[in-house]
């Protein structure tokens, strides 16, 4: 049996857990799919079991995959290693009608949802999300574990670095070649800012044009 899982079954797993259902369900073969949740508040969600994590391991399969669906990136990077030491694989969630134009290197574990647009000669890492309605133009380099919430705008040569977080609504503003626009690892963006500038590791920046509002 190939068991599939959303780990996460909040908002963000139930988001992606019909994309995933649709994809495997057009692909004709027997699967099982769950949610998987260490703190399960029901025994269903959505008419899916919801396991935790250890019963899920225990369970006889031919192949394991899993999409981390938690927009913490910190706790996401945690699952996915303990996934990792157990020989799960990364299974990516792509809408059906996502946008990839060419030359589109994207790593393994991402969330591509609905209305999402990636254009062309874009390099994304591992376990990235982009909800609803981003977009990342050309010449971008995306880390990993980055997080966009809906409705991004990520213009082109920009770089991205491991584990930033990007706000719904956000316009981060283009750079140039050679010379790229750059949100720092681990940086947030707010909701709805005008990124101008390059952002360094840790700040969080908000407004327009975005301004520093903390520093880690
Ligand atoms: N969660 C989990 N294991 C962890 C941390 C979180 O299963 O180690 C689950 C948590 O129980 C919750 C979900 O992940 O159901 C995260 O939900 P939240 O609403 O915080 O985030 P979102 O779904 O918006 O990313």
């Amino acid at each position: 049996m190939k068991r599939y899982a959303i780990y996460g079954s909040s908002g963000c797993g139930r988001g992606v857990m019909p994309l995933l259902r649709a994809e495997l369900g057009a692909a004709g073969a027997e699967f099982d799919l769950v949610f998987i949740d260490d703190n399960p508040q029901a025994d269903f969600v959505n008419g899916h079991r919801v396991l935790k994590y250890e019963e899920w391991i225990a369970l006889a399969a031919s192949e394991r995959h899993v999409n981390v669906a938690i927009a913490n990136s910190a706790i996401r990077a945690r699952l996915v290693s303990k996934c990792e030491a157990d020989g799960v694989r990364f299974h990516t969630v792509r809408a059906s009608n996502v946008i990839c134009m060419d030359a589109v290197e994207l790593g393994e574990g991402a969330i591509l949802s609905p209305f999402v647009c990636l254009t062309s000669n874009i390099r994304i890492g591992r376990h990235f999300h982009a909800n609803l309605y981003s977009y990342v133009e050309h010449d971008c380099v995306i880390g990993d574990f980055v997080t966009f919430a809906p409705g991004v705008q990520c213009n082109g040569n920009v770089v991205i670095e491991d584990f930033a977080y990007v706000g719904a609504g956000a316009v981060i503003k283009q750079g140039q070649p050679g010379a790229p626009l750059t949100i720092g690892r681990g940086a947030t963006i707010g909701m709805g800012a005008v990124v101008t500038r390059s952002v360094a590791p840790g700040e969080t920046v908000v407004g327009n044009p975005a301004r520093l509002h903390a520093k880690r």
